[in-house]
């Protein structure tokens, strides 16, 4: 390319734009990158782009931060979003969802989800509002009156209980996924069980798993209530309805509070069985690739995400897969270099380069 030639990759149909993003577009030869005015920019993907001077630019229409003219350098784009609505907190649809809140609350504290203060709520009841439940409350005690309302930014527009600090992990789910109008966080012991050792369960098992939840990403540790915390989910909440969280617990989003608490049972019955099983001493029968196929069906038509539907992220997953085809406990799918458990980190490299040795020697050998 001649210099001072542009080259335009356009990324506005995307939600976010994630390192694997940037990558690809660098490799592509790109000077610039234009995304939509709600796009989430991962830190790592910014640093990238303007590392690479590849410059980073909203689409026609959208409000564009006065940094992005003073260099060729990647831009910062703000979204814009309308006033936080603090009426929202008592209508007819907020006191039902308040009391939905309240209920699920009592169910992640009957199946032992949420201990002591842990676990928090949500639900997005306005373009920049969202429901939460408050900090340093068990889940079995909530009543609507609990409840609290902040902006987008996590801002406490409305309730008198300050709101949970985590609220931050739910407001990326809500900026990255369109889709996403309810979270809930806990901490089943039987999935927690995974994410304390950077693996995930495997699939092809267990149908209502496949068409409800599917692949789970697990997501890097950071210190909870830090924006780094929330940030480390962005790169899988498009793709996966739920997310193990490294050495802390899960969190799950829906189309409702209801349905994301549906998931949590769900992961963590899942785990719970195949931990039973695996005690068994006979292998696990898996259900045929084609009936999987079938499941993804089913899963499409509900509108429900799973990494498998683009079949170049099924190839790369397909490699996490090969790590022992017996074990309940599989390593997580590495797409983007995103997912980096630093508790595993140094066997990942060394599967990865077990995998690498014995593909290259069979392709020697052909
Ligand atoms: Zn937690």
């Amino acid at each position: 390319m001649r210099k001072g030639e542009v080259k335009t990759i356009e990324l506005t149909g995307q939600n976010v734009l994630a390192m694997r993003d940037a990558q690809s577009a660098q490799a592509a030869g790109a000077t610039q990158v234009r995304v939509c005015e709600r796009c989430v920019i991962t830190p790592s993907a910014r640093d990238f782009l303007r590392q690479n001077e590849i410059e980073l630019v909203m689409a026609p229409g959208a409000v564009v931060a006065a940094s992005t003219r003073q260099s060729s350098a990647a831009s910062t784009v703000q979204a814009t979003r309308s006033p936080a609505n603090p009426r929202l907190f008592s209508t007819p649809e907020a006191e039902a969802i308040k009391m939905e809140i309240c209920a699920v609350g009592r169910k992640l504290w009957n199946r032992g989800y949420v201990d002591g203060n842990g676990g928090n709520i949500s639900y997005r009841i306005g373009p920049n509002e969202v429901l939460c439940t408050p900090t340093l409350f068990s889940k079995l005690d909530l009543t609507p009156d609990d409840m609290c309302l902040v902006d987008l930014d996590g801002v406490q527009i409305a309730g008198t209980k300050p709101r949970t600090s985590e609220i931050f992990l739910h407001l990326e789910i809500y900026k990255a996924v369109p889709e996403a109008k309810a979270a809930v966080h806990c901490h089943p012991p039987h999935a927690t069980a995974y994410a304390i050792t950077g693996r995930v369960p495997p699939n092809g098992i267990i149908p209502e798993f496949e068409v409800f939840v599917g692949k789970v990403a697990i997501s890097p540790y950071e210190t909870p209530g830090t924006a780094a915390f929330a940030q480390t989910v962005l790169p899988y909440v498009r793709e996966h309805n739920t997310v193990l969280l490294s050495n802390h617990g899960i969190i799950c989003w829906a189309d409702s509070v209801t349905h994301a608490e549906w998931y949590a049972e769900v992961v963590d019955t899942y785990c719970h069985t195949l931990i039973l099983a695996s005690q068994l001493g006979v292998p696990i029968s898996q259900i045929s690739e084609r009936q999987t196929t079938d499941l993804l069906a089913i899963k499409k038509k509900l509108g429900l995400p799973d990494s498998r539907f683009d079949p170049a992220a099924m190839k790369e997953c397909q490699l996490s897969d090969m790590d022992d085809p017996n074990s309940i406990a599989r390593l997580p799918c590495v797409r983007d270099g995103a997912t980096r458990i630093t508790a595993d980190a140094p066997e990942m490299d060394r599967l990865v380069k077990m995998v690498t040795d014995a593909v290259m020697s069979a392709m020697g050998e052909s």
